[in-house]
């Protein structure tokens, strides 16, 4: 993949906003992320979970996309 640069997401897990910690916040396993927007702490290891689904999410759709480029071009 040629462009396999994307963000993926942190999203708070009682909400669902996008988590924004400040600049200079450093996570680390064990501490709970504050949401921004509902206050609730979400734990670290359940949100890079649920980032790391989003992310193959992500990257199975770009896979779709190529895919279909391919046999498409099989069929020029
Ligand atoms: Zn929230």
């Amino acid at each position: 993949m040629e462009d396999d640069n994307f963000e993926v997401p942190i999203k708070c897990l009682f909400c669902g906003v996008v988590l924004r910690g400040p600049e200079d916040a450093k996570h680390e396993s064990g501490d709970l992320i504050e949401c921004q927007e509902c206050g609730e702490g979400n734990d670290f290891y359940s949100v890079i979970d649920v980032a790391k689904e989003d992310a193959t999410n992500i990257v199975k759709e770009k896979l779709d996309k190529t895919l279909e480029k391919t046999i498409g071009n099989l069929f020029k």
